[in-house]
């Protein structure tokens, strides 16, 4: 099989265009993975509000600031 100039640019630039889409695919989706396992550690303490990331495995976490004592996962509820 003989690759003509005119073949080899088309699966060049074809090639090329499959990588970067497959990258861009990939990068977003560990991004949104990450961004997603990040929400998760977020915890924000039910008595100074102050938000800080934990990442051990109880749902029970102290709070840095204020050593009290916050269920992890909890939606927040003002009031
Ligand atoms: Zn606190």
């Amino acid at each position: 099989m003989e690759l003509t100039l005119t073949e080899f640019v088309r699966l060049a630039l074809g090639g090329a265009l499959a990588l970067v889409l497959l990258s861009a695919l990939l990068s977003r989706f560990f991004h949104a993975r990450g961004e997603r396992q990040a929400l998760a550690r977020r915890v924000i303490c039910r008595l100074c509000l102050h938000a800080f990331e934990d990442s051990s495995p109880g749902c029970i976490v102290e709070c840095p600031v204020c050593r009290a004592t916050t269920e992890r996962g909890r939606p927040r509820s003002l009031g």
